[in-house]
């Protein structure tokens, strides 16, 4: 209940970020990356994309 009221504020997304798998309410896996909150189908999901999306310069 919680976590769907938080969903709702924050912008609407139904799919995985990274993979494009749809979302389902009870099965989302959120990261914030850069101050901005993505939504994921799992944490590997997560990793993947705030690697290829930022990557870290060494
Ligand atoms: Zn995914």
């Amino acid at each position: 209940m919680k976590l769907n009221m938080r969903l709702n504020l924050q912008r609407q997304v139904d799919k995985c970020e990274n993979c494009g798998a749809p979302l389902s309410a009870g099965h989302v896996y959120s990261r914030e990356i850069n101050g901005v909150t993505h939504y994921f189908c799992c944490s590997h999901c997560a990793d993947e994309f705030e690697g290829s999306g930022h990557p870290s310069c060494c």
